[in-house]
């Protein structure tokens, strides 16, 4: 597989150590409230299974799954829910766990669906922010990584399904796209 990479982003191990400094912020934060991980699948599982280990006490995960239209890679924004969560979130405070957020678009109107169904509160974690999604409204409380308006895959972010199994981020080389 890392061959197929033109160029390694974060490590494991860095990745690792930024998600457990993340993980102390959450817990400083969440420790004496009602709150609950929310994974956006599927990209998220592999953030989801470190973050939550990182953190010093214990907390209850759910998982949300959302298809979101657009032309190309682009997301719109219009999106559907493909599995909702089984967790009535009334009056707990939420926090939504992504890989990486790049518009921005499908974010916010999670941030907002989630926010309607009478939460205390909705915070986001992303791993990877992308540039763009500065241009957005959406408020992102906890970033694991700013990086560049690149395409990049491992840890959980696929092409075509494939490389979520990478244990790093990193650029895919030229001859995968041809
Ligand atoms: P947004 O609504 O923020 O534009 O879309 C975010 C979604 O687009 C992410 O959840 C992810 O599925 C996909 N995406 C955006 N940038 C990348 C990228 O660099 N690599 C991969 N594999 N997916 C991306």
């Amino acid at each position: 597989m890392g061959e197929d990479l033109a160029r390694v982003l974060y490590t494991e191990e860095e990745i690792l150590d930024r998600l457990g400094q993340v993980a102390l912020e959450i817990w400083d934060d969440y420790r004496d409230k009602d709150f609950l991980l929310v994974g956006v699948l599927k990209g998220a599982v592999l953030v989801m299974a470190d973050l939550i280990r990182a953190l010093p006490g214990t907390a209850p995960m759910d998982w949300m799954a959302v298809s979101s239209y657009g032309s190309g890679t682009k997301s719109s924004g219009v999106v559907r829910i493909l599995k909702d969560l089984d967790t009535d979130i009334t009056g707990k405070h939420v926090v939504i766990v992504e890989d990486i957020v790049d518009s921005g678009l499908t974010l916010s109107w999670i941030k907002a669906n989630l926010a309607s169904r009478n939460a205390a509160s909705v915070e986001i974690f992303t791993l990877l922010r992308k540039p763009d999604a500065a241009k957005v409204a959406v408020d992102v409380k906890y970033v694991g990584f700013d990086i560049p308006n690149e395409f990049v895959v491992g840890y959980g972010l696929d092409y075509a399904e494939r490389y979520r199994n990478l244990r790093c981020v990193g650029t895919l080389a030229e001859h995968v796209y041809r």
